[in-house]
């Protein structure tokens, strides 16, 4: 028998029974861990503040037959503000579906966890705009995951880019950004792709490009510490959502919730 305490965030629930359920916690140490709830949805039960979705807690973890079980928890935080707000809760329940999709089981991963929490407390307590956060919360993903794309300069030539007010291109497939000439010498060339359907150009703004670079590179606090003019943001989310979803190759129902609750 194993016994484990552990911080976790519950990031998913499924109903197994009138009161039972399996909760999907994000720990730091662990990964994605399933547990077995027991009673734990009657309002009576000592952990159904803990067993609810969005809920921190640390939890006291015993396995046996292979299941984790709740012994005991220590409730911590739940950002029940999000309760009160549907677009900030369809956000949220979008946040929990990618960082779900990302964890592994039995592999650890602190900075995903400070993300899905840092990102969560911002959509819940702050009242930077959503597109921000969620734009920041799918580049940082992608970025912490080993997937960014190297935004030095073009990919192919090595030229400057971002400075002026020149555009440039993000290519997402190849994970790197190409310059004007680039970019025309790449559509031009029949070779480029093997695969057609991975030629997925996205125009790139300066300031865009500044903040994708603050992103990839603030400590794990500040990395919604930037903002972006009112178009400028929705070319940001755009580029952060389809660099994302491409390189997870994964569509998420909670983000087209989302996206309609936003009308
Ligand atoms: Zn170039």
């Amino acid at each position: 028998m194993e016994e484990l305490e552990i911080g976790g965030l519950v990031i998913r629930e499924t109903k197994t029974g009138d009161a039972d359920k399996i909760v999907t916690l994000l720990t730091a140490e662990r990964g994605r861990i399933s547990v077995s709830g027991k009673g734990v949805s009657s309002l009576r039960s000592k952990y159904a503040a803990s067993a609810r979705l969005f809920s921190y807690s640390t939890f006291l973890l015993r396995k046996t037959n292979r299941y984790w079980y709740i012994r005991d928890a220590f409730y911590i935080d739940s950002f029940t503000e999000l309760g009160e707000d549907l677009e900030k809760l369809s956000l949220a329940n979008y946040v929990a579906e990618a960082a779900y999709e990302v964890a592994r089981e039995e592999f650890e991963n602190p900075a995903l966890l400070s993300l899905t929490l840092n990102t969560l407390y911002a959509v819940a307590r702050t009242s930077l705009p959503l597109e921000q956060i969620r734009g920041a919360f799918e580049f940082r993903m992608a970025a912490q995951e080993g997937f960014a794309p190297d935004l030095s300069a073009c990919g192919v030539c090595g030229a400057p880019l971002g400075l002026g007010n020149e555009d440039c291109t993000l290519d997402v497939m190849n994970g790197r950004l190409l310059c004007r000439k680039c970019r025309a010498a790449a559509e031009n060339d029949p070779a480029y792709y093997e695969n057609e359907t991975a030629k997925i150009f996205i125009r790139v703004s300066p300031p865009v490009l500044a903040a994708l670079r603050f992103i990839a590179a603030a400590p794990p606090k500040k990395f919604l510490s930037f903002s972006l003019g009112k178009e400028e943001l929705s070319l940001f989310s755009v580029v952060c959502e389809r660099y994302l979803l491409n390189h997870l190759e994964h569509g998420f129902s909670s983000l087209e919730y989302y996206k309609k609750i936003r009308g």
